[in-house]
């Protein structure tokens, strides 16, 4: 399983089709202040699941649509696509590439894709389930997130083992079952 591209229109600061390419190995991404740095990361997270306009520097979702800037007018709409290599079938689908995608548009409307396919989130929280990869994992670690989790009280801790163990799957599936 590994990252092989991610795809940007319309997101924060990149307006026309951006595309990056992960190649084997380890990826640094450098760039002047205000250049789009955060943005990549925060597109990474936004078309895994976020909900929180705040923590995407936003007040409502829509504000994550490119705004404007000088000789490039706003758009009305932003759409990320992330693309894993699945050859290993780390994830449970019968793909050997994988992508996920979200689109919003400026009045609201939201769209999830699995490989091109109109999905809800919840088929893409269970794509990810205990894979390390999903919404709320501990593959983006954020500044100030470290000290967050030593100074998580003893059940959340236990989330995190739970999570990095793969049993969480398992317990949410009990949950749902019992609530039916
Ligand atoms: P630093 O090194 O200071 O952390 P950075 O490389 O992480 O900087 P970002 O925070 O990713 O930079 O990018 C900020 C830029 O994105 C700003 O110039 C801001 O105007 C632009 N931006 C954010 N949201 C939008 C939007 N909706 N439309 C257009 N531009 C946007
Ligand atoms: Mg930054």
């Amino acid at each position: 399983m590994r990252l092989e591209s991610l795809e940007l229109i319309g997101f924060k600061s990149f307006a026309q089709k951006t595309e990056f390419n992960f190649h084997k190995g380890l990826t640094e991404i450098v760039g002047p202040n205000g250049s789009g740095k955060s943005n990549i990361i925060e597109a990474i997270r936004w078309v895994l699941g976020e909900k929180s306009a705040k923590s995407l520097r936003g007040e409502k979702m829509s504000d994550i649509i490119f705004s404007g800037s000088d000789g490039h007018h706003s758009l009305n709409r932003a759409i990320v696509k992330l693309t894993f290599d699945n050859s290993d079938r780390y994830i449970d689908i019968d793909y050997t590439e994988l992508s996920i995608s979200r689109e919003i548009f400026k009045n609201g409307e939201n769209n999830y894709y699995i490989n091109g396919k109109l999905c809800r989130l919840k088929d893409i929280n269970n794509l990810f389930m205990d894979s390390g990869i999903g919404q709320g994992s501990f593959s983006i670690i954020s500044q100030g997130n470290v000290e967050n989790i030593f100074n998580s009280k003893p059940e959340d801790r236990r989330y995190i083992v739970e999570t990095l163990a793969g049993i969480y799957k398992y317990k949410n599936k009990k949950q749902e079952t019992n609530a039916k």
